[in-house]
């Protein structure tokens, strides 16, 4: 820890956190939402106790736990492909941790809880918009399968807080809100490259064999290239994790390397999108101007800042090790392509493998692409779909499937679909439904939706925050309450104006 008490913004040298005070937010405070599956399943909580006023300061940072020292964690990161220097925690404190009954360690965390000494120019708060973003879809994620950090509680208040929403000098004032926000690890990338730019070895090697010896239990402590498993561990699972993200069109916005997790984990939601029409060259944030985080370039970027880790890890490799792991980030992408293939094959429901799987994943995108189809609602009605009904054209409600079949090439599409599955043993066409609807999401958390949502919760009505939490919680399955809602139908028109940008 670092010696100096207090929030004062500074650099700061030779540590990994800061003690840190939180400040409280002004109230009244509200319970804008809560997640009964974290509160109960990894808390150990009652329900009953976030009902009380107790849990409104504890959950917001007015009051802390028996013991607990909060902390800020210092770190650094490369954004939009260059060396920022030293970030850290400017807006969030870590409480602690705790040790749930299944015998799991989670770190909690308040987001939007006041400055910390790694604030720089910002004002330590987050806003009700962002806030309710980063519950919703954290929550969402941890539903559609994809590794996350968790929310557990969102609370509001009467805090004024200041944004200028497009960087255009119109500012707005709006009002803090603090998520309680909880993960088994915060570290990033940018945690080990500010001790390796900053020179600060021992600490470098220090964090190393903690978050190895906590998270990485196959790496032995003693293993002399246990720095060089957890680096090909890293790798592997970056790889995952995206080919995740592209499984469900997510596009996370602000892929520096300060947000990326060393547990390779979704971390720091913030200008995040879901692609609706299949575009590879979604971008969700409005200020990305280069469109450098494109949903199509998440791969590759997620090479360059494992190339970044790499850097930082190089002062605690041998030169062999260091060759060794130059190897290792050359498989990455093959990594990535093995097990996006795998993915967009059982979005499909092909079993087994054929020569021309990619050809037909492939050729499905492109058409996707040329008609504007939506990328959830086209994968998700080829599910539900029958072949008879599929053949027979016959697309009552599959509005997505409706475009897709504008496509001249269609026809031949779906023979060499139906080919392909008809070539499946032990197959039946309801089988391939329920493999595909398990896979193939009816509900994701578009702007719109979380839109509506958060211009209620600017007037107190968490109704709809409500409604789309629990939604997103069985996203796949077809619920009554999100059919009467429109989730599942084609976006409203307003939709297509929205924007959402880094200042949260
Ligand atoms: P992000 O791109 O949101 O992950 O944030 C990048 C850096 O800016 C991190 O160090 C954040 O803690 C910091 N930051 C973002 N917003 C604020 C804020 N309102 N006050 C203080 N620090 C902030
Ligand atoms: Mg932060
Ligand atoms: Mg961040």
């Amino acid at each position: 820890g670092d010696e100096v008490d207090g929030n004062f913004i500074r650099t700061v040298k030779d540590c990994i956190f800061s003690k840190s005070i939180p400040t409280p937010l002004k109230g009244p405070l509200r319970l804008a939402a809560v997640s009964k599956d974290a509160i109960e399943g990894i808390l150990d909580l009652d329900m009953a106790v976030t009902q009380s006023e107790d849990f409104l300061l504890y959950a917001s940072g007015g009051r802390l736990l028996l013991g607990s020292v909060p902390l800020a964690h210092r770190y650094g990161g490369h954004q939009f492909g260059y060396w920022a220097g030293q970030l850290g925690d400017g807006r969030a404190h870590y409480l602690g941790q705790y040790t749930n009954r299944k015998g799991e360690t989670w770190e909690l965390q308040l987001k939007g809880s006041g400055k910390t000494p790694y604030s720089r120019s910002g004002d330590g708060r987050a806003v009700i918009r962002s806030s309710v973003r980063e519950f919703l879809c954290s929550e969402a994620m941890y539903f559609l399968g994809v590794p996350t950090s968790r929310a557990a509680s969102l609370i509001v208040s009467e805090e004024p807080v200041l944004r200028d929403q497009f960087y255009n000098g119109n500012v707005k004032t709006e009002r803090g809100a603090v998520v309680l926000r909880l993960a088994k690890s915060w570290f990033r990338i940018g945690s080990l490259e500010i001790l390796a730019q900053s020179g600060e070895i021992d600490l470098l090697r220090k964090l190393l064999n903690f978050v190895t010896d906590e998270h990485f239990p196959s790496i032995s402590s003693g293993d002399p290239d246990k720095y060089l498993v957890f680096y090909s561990t890293v790798v592997n699972e970056t790889a995952h994790l995206i080919a995740q993200w592209m499984s469900v069109g997510f596009a996370h916005g602000v892929c520096n390397t300060d947000n990326f997790s060393l547990l390779s984990i979704t971390i720091d939601y913030g200008p995040f999108g879901f692609m609706e029409l299949y575009d590879p060259n979604f971008v969700p944030n409005t200020s990305d101007d280069e469109g450098r985080y494109s949903i199509g370039a998440q791969v590759n970027v997620g090479l360059f800042n494992l190339e970044k880790l790499l850097v930082a890890l190089s002062p605690v490799l041998t030169l062999k090790q260091q060759k060794e792991a130059k190897m290792i980030l050359k498989g990455y992408t093959d990594i990535y392509q093995m097990r996006i293939h795998q993915i967009f094959k059982a979005k499909l429901g092909l079993l087994g493998e054929k020569e021309e799987d990619s050809y037909i994943i492939a050729f499905l995108l492109k058409m996707m692409e040329d008609t504007q189809s939506d990328f959830t609602m086209t994968f998700r009605q080829l599910s539900e779909i029958s072949q008879l009904q599929l053949r027979n054209r016959n697309f009552t409600q599959m509005w997505a499937l409706d475009d897709l079949s504008s496509h001249k090439h269609f026809s031949d599409w779906l023979s060499m679909y139906f080919l392909r599955v008809s070539r499946q043993e032990n197959d039946t066409d309801l089988d391939r439904q329920n493999r595909m609807k398990s896979v193939n999401p009816r509900y994701v958390l578009r702007n719109w939706m979380a839109e509506s949502a958060i211009r209620k919760a600017e007037k107190n009505d968490f109704s709809e925050v409500e409604l789309l939490h629990r939604i997103l919680s069985f996203p796949f399955v077809t619920q009554e309450t999100a059919e009467e809602a429109g989730y599942a139908a084609r976006p409203p028109l307003w939709a297509k104006r929205l924007k959402v940008s880094c200042s949260s």
